[in-house]
């Protein structure tokens, strides 16, 4: 299935009721060629208007750090574990997670990326399974015949100078991982 296929999907989803309080659906965005994807949380409220992955504030930030590691963002590819915005934000919930996921499967089948960037707990658990990010930060972590790699979400590096520190660093071996392995 191609990208385009899944994202058509996406848009005609009713598989949770999100689909009732969403403007619009975010599949995500960039290279159907990426070699690195990124895995956020859940659209927010820019999102959600905008249709866009990542374009808010803490979009902002991952653009920024991105490109502090020699990446475009054209050149990866960015959405999240939901595609529907859950209202106010809150944490999406299990059933949400268990509805949505497929969708972030197929993506990364489609793509077929080298590394998959896990940004924040629920990215990390939905995905992989319970880990304390405490732990998981900083980490590569081969799991269903392919490379994570785990690191903060950029919502929380905005909230907390010391986690923006700290995802910075993470960011700096993702950079060493990609230059090791041909880009
Ligand atoms: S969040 Fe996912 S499962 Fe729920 S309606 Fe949106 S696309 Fe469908």
């Amino acid at each position: 299935m191609t990208l385009r296929e899944i994202h058509a999907q996406t848009r005609r989803c009713r598989r949770c009721h999100l689909h009732k309080t969403r403007l619009n659906v975010v599949p995500g965005e960039g290279s159907s060629n990426a070699k690195v994807m990124f895995v956020g949380e859940a659209p927010g409220a820019e999102e959600d208007k905008s249709g866009r992955p990542f374009v808010g504030r803490s979009g902002e930030l991952l653009t920024e750090m991105l490109e502090e590691i020699g990446l475009q963002r054209e050149s990866v590819f960015i959405t999240s574990v939901l595609k529907c915005r859950p209202p106010r934000n809150r944490t999406p919930l299990v059933s949400e997670i268990e509805a949505c996921i497929p969708y972030l499967h197929r993506q990364i089948e489609a793509i077929n990326p080298r590394i998959i960037v896990l940004l924040g707990g629920v990215a990390i658990s939905s995905v992989i399974g319970p880990w304390k990010l405490s732990d998981a930060h900083g980490r590569f972590y081969e799991h269903d015949g392919r490379t994570f790699f785990m690191t903060y979400h950029p919502a929380a590096a905005l909230r907390f100078p010391k986690i923006r520190t700290v995802m910075r660093s993470d960011m700096q071996a993702l950079r060493e991982e990609l230059s090791m392995s041909g880009g």
